[in-house]
């Protein structure tokens, strides 16, 4: 059952993933011991590592210190698993193309959870993989070298324009992690959908925003993140972009 492969893959992907998580900011050290617990740092057992079972087992808290375990623990491995296992079925069933879409979904689902958490969209994770997608440009059954590497110049033009037009705006615009973000989008995706993702992105960005400030849920001043949604026209993008697209040029 090749499919039971691929959910395993993507579980360790997203547990791996969670364990480097604190990694990805700039402010921590790349090596040293793993740890679960952000507040102490305390050498982690076995147990307190396992991705999920470690989080439910000590009810949430660090066992040293008591400080509450982030949500993404929760999130991360069984979120990859199921990422991993959709890329898969989108794909035809195909091995190479669909581990290929299971782990840019799973980075863009880590992305969702340091926005969220530190309303980061931390470089050490977009820069790299700016450049693993623009390495395995090939590797996509539908999308030609070409068509990914046009879609990071679009994704470069398009990402300056709204940089520009949301520099008035002050805190609820698109900052540069986002417009990283989107360079990102277009090096994964290609062209057309490229376009598919950003607007999505942005669109659901701009509906939730609005939705908030209207019911003073948030205020202007407040942070909205749009790592969340962006990663949503990402995923979209690349599972259903092409078609999204032909619908729309009917
Ligand atoms: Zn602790």
């Amino acid at each position: 059952m090749e499919i039971v492969s691929v959910a395993i893959i993507g579980f360790a992907c997203g547990a791996a993933f969670d364990l480097v998580f604190d990694r990805f900011y700039s402010d921590q050290a790349v090596t040293g011991p793993l740890y679960r617990c952000g507040a102490c740092k305390t050498r982690a057992t076995p147990l307190l590592m396992a991705p999920v079972l470690g989080f439910i087992l000590h009810l949430g808290r660090c066992p040293d210190c008591r400080e509450r375990l982030a949500l993404r623990t929760l999130v991360l491995a069984p979120g990859a698993a199921g990422l991993f296992v959709a890329s898969y079925l989108v794909f035809d069933e195909e091995l190479g193309a669909g581990l290929l879409g299971g782990f840019f979904a799973t980075i863009f689902l880590t992305l969702t959870m340091t926005d969220l958490e530190r309303r980061l969209l931390p470089n050490r994770i977009v820069y790299p993989s700016i450049l693993i997608a623009a390495a395995l440009s090939w590797g996509w059954p539908d999308t030609s070298v070409v068509e990914i590497l046009a879609g990071g110049a679009v994704a470069i033009a398009i990402a300056t324009v709204l940089l520009l037009i949301s520099l008035p705006f002050g805190a609820n615009a698109f900052g540069f992690g986002d417009i990283k973000m989107i360079v990102l989008i277009g090096f994964v995706v290609g062209v057309p959908p490229v376009a598919v993702g950003i607007f999505i992105g942005t669109l659901t960005a701009g509906i939730v925003a609005a939705f908030l400030l209207v019911t003073r849920l948030r205020s202007r001043r407040d942070y909205i993140p749009h790592g969340p949604f962006l990663a949503l026209g990402a995923i979209v993008a690349m599972f259903w972009g092409q078609d999204i697209w032909d619908e729309y040029r009917g």
